[in-house]
């Protein structure tokens, strides 16, 4: 149960004062959330300083000053729409104090005539008069008027003036708790305690304060990543706690595939097989992330560990994301199982009615030996006989709850998670703390460089006449479009008209891929273009992750600066698998900013995944590396992972001690860290802890 403490910060915003149904919906739009805590963790992105001014003539327009006004006249509006002023003299020369929509009689009270107040706001010079529109403060004693204020992101319908006055509200409401940051830690990085570190975060009183490197932002930052790893390590601690298999990693079935592979691993591959190995023979339960780059050999590596199981009489899945790469993989591995007598089925949802249910019954019996198929596998519906081994193919789109839903299917099998999204090290952490991680940091040799360029949209016909000489030749190309309908809002270029446009200049040997078509006419095109019917496939980025097609040469990417980074890394590995040299033509519209540019150069000067993946995320911040929703990289309230990424190392390491040290949290700072698992909504984790 939540401790009582903490229970202020949940209540409703309604409970904050002048937040009524409006603002309450208002606010909740802003932040996701109806708390006060949601509130809370909406922080502000700036502040500006007030200056005091004397001498009105050396104020300048748009500064926000403090002045001493003394009250000349009240001038009502002759014509509706148009302001209250009221005029009046800062030291003798004149200004104008403005209100639109003044309500009743709040202007004549606030500002007597004859009388002086301090007044704050921003100065702007209108028709050569200076004039605050709607000032700030209008006061008796200046010391109520704050010299630095912060600038939240706002919503239509809220001011900062308003949110301001709510976050002053709610930051009362923080309570007091105990410290659950290691003394030493704070002491060195001479870090606040946490309740000044939260007030002095909605209340600095300047702009260093509250910087992403103040000494507030980072205890705030760490707090957040060291609620993260702890969270991580006790699933991680519960997925490993429960008994695993202990699996034959040297059988007949394995020897023989083997035997069968065209070519010979890869010492990076060779590396990874052993970590694996390693793992599945002991009685411990593998939970292992591979990571490895676009054609970096991962399916060989899987089907390797898929025989562990099959060698122990155990069954295999392996899962991919969409229908077209679980049939590849079907298709790539179909061969060495047919070589090795293992007997093996598909399924996705498309199998529907008799067959499905024959498909399903095999599994069932332990018939099959091997399942490939989509999430469909995992449907309470389907059973399997004895689950050895999950392998999940591009596992990016599902996060660490859902990986936790998948591993308790079966009985605990073990799991091999794959994914050719680089992710840099520190995200690595954060997304997949709970898992051990292999690289597979070497490509099977004999690849060429690919060629990649940058080419302006308006030099597209020059691009074309060039790929029309290279189909002639027997290449086949990748056109890959944002969009699959015409959008004259977002001027991109659409597929369809893509299509059209290259259907008409290279014929009919032109095919176009998107997410609307259905599962089998999406096969229809992509085995068309595998076979060479078709030599220009037009797509969205459907073909984004996995598709294998050797023989296709050169990737078109209309309008690239509209792609991430990582998504075009993907998008290029789909060329180069072959042995004939690859071209990537990053194509893009006007005008584009220099920074992305910059990023598109980045795509031109290396092809290394890891290195895009960090250079991006130091472009662009960790928000939305991968796409945040659908990778589930955590969405932090405080921490930046651009800057902060320091601290992740740390809060890891701190993580694991205290979990060592304290296994249950029930020393006072154990206690201490279960208030922090509450207040970022983690406590599920220790659930698992007093289940596990
Ligand atoms: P990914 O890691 O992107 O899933 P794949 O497993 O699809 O990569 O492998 C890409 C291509 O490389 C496939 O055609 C595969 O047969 C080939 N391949 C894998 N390992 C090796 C190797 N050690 N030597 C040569 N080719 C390999
Ligand atoms: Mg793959």
């Amino acid at each position: 149960m939540r401790p009582f403490v903490l229970d202020p910060l949940f209540r409703n915003i309604a409970s904050l004062q002048g937040v009524g149904p409006r603002y309450g919906k208002i606010l909740e739009r802003l932040t996701g959330g109806v708390r006060i805590i949601d509130l809370l963790w909406h922080k502000p992105l700036d502040g500006y300083t007030r200056q005091k001014v004397t001498d009105l003539a050396r104020a300048l327009d748009d500064q926000n000053i403090i002045i001493n006004f003394h009250v000349k006249k009240h001038k009502n509006p002759k014509t509706r729409g148009l302001p209250l002023r009221v005029e009046g003299e800062v030291n003798g020369i004149p200004l104008d104090l403005v209100f639109f929509n003044a309500h009743g009689d709040y202007v004549q009270q606030s500002l007597p005539i004859d009388q002086v107040r301090y007044v704050a706001g921003r100065v702007e010079t209108y028709k050569g008069h200076k004039q605050i529109v709607h000032p700030d403060y209008i006061v008796t004693n200046e010391n109520e008027i704050p010299s630095f204020e912060c600038i939240y992101p706002l919503t239509e319908g809220l001011s900062n003036k308003v949110l301001r006055k709510m976050m002053a509200q709610a930051v009362e409401v923080l309570p007091s708790l105990p410290e659950w940051l290691d003394e030493h830690l704070v002491k060195r990085e001479q870090w606040p305690a946490w309740l000044p570190a939260f007030k002095t975060l909605h209340t600095p009183t300047s702009a260093d304060e509250i910087a992403l490197q103040s000494p507030v932002r980072r205890r705030l930052a760490y707090d957040e990543l060291l609620a993260n790893q702890i969270m991580l390590a006790l699933v991680r601690r519960r997925q490993q706690k429960r008994q695993g298999k202990s699996f034959e990693t040297n059988g007949t079935h394995k020897q023989n595939l083997y035997k069968h592979l065209p070519f010979s691993l890869t010492g990076a591959q060779q590396r990874v097989v052993k970590e694996i190995d390693a793992d599945m023979a002991s009685d411990d339960r593998m939970v292992r992330l591979l990571q490895g780059d676009v054609g970096s050999g991962k399916t060989i590596v899987a089907a390797l560990s898929m025989m562990n199981a099959v060698d122990s009489g155990k069954q295999a899945a392996l899962m991919a994301p969409t229908e077209i790469l679980a049939r590849q993989h079907a298709e790539t591995l179909k061969p060495y199982f047919e070589k090795l007598g293992i007997s093996f089925v598909t399924l996705t949802g498309r199998d529907k009615g008799k067959g499905r249910e024959e498909i399903t019954d095999a599994i069932e019996s332990g018939k099959a030996q091997i399942i490939i198929g989509t999430h469909a596998l995992f449907q309470e519906k389907v059973k399997f006989h004895d689950l050895g081994l999950i392998v999940i193919d591009e596992q990016h789109r599902f996060g660490v709850q859902q990986r936790l839903l998948l591993s308790a299917k079966g009985d605990a099998p073990d799991m091999l998670v794959m994914t050719a999204t680089p992710i840099p090290r520190t995200l690595t952490l954060t997304l997949y703390g709970d898992m051990e991680v292999s690289r597979l940091d070497e490509k099977p040799p004999g690849r060429r460089p690919i060629d990649t360029r940058l080419i302006p949209q308006d030099k597209m016909h020059e691009l074309l006449e060039g790929l029309g000489r290279s189909l002639q030749e027997g290449n086949r190309i990748y056109w890959v479009c944002p969009l699959i309908e015409e959008s004259e809002v977002l001027d991109l270029a659409a597929a369809e008209e893509r299509f059209r446009e290259l259907a008409q200049r290279f014929g009919n040997k032109v095919g176009l891929l998107h997410g609307r078509m259905k599962g089998d006419e999406k096969e229809a095109v992509m085995q068309k273009f595998s076979a060479g019917e078709l030599t220009v496939l037009v797509s969205t980025t459907v073909i984004e992750v996995g598709v294998n097609v050797p023989e296709a040469t050169i990737m078109v990417i209309d309008h690239a600066e509209r792609f991430g980074l990582a998504q075009l890394h993907q998008l290029r590995g789909r060329v180069g698998r072959g042995l004939k040299e690859s071209f990537c033509f990053l194509l893009y519209g006007h005008p584009v900013s220099e920074f992305a540019k910059e990023r598109l150069r980045l795509m031109r000067e290396t092809e290394d995944g890891f290195v895009i993946a960090e250079k991006d995320l130091k472009l662009r911040g960790g928000g939305d590396i991968l796409g945040t929703r659908q990778s589930g990289v955590p969405d932090f309230h405080l921490a930046d992972l651009a800057v902060h990424d320091d601290l992740l190392p740390v809060a890891r390491d701190d993580a694991k001690l205290i979990l060592e040290k304290d296994t249950h949290l029930q020393s006072p700072r154990g206690q201490a860290l279960r208030n922090l698992l509450y207040l970022f909504g983690l406590e599920e984790s220790l659930n698992n802890m007093e289940a596990g």
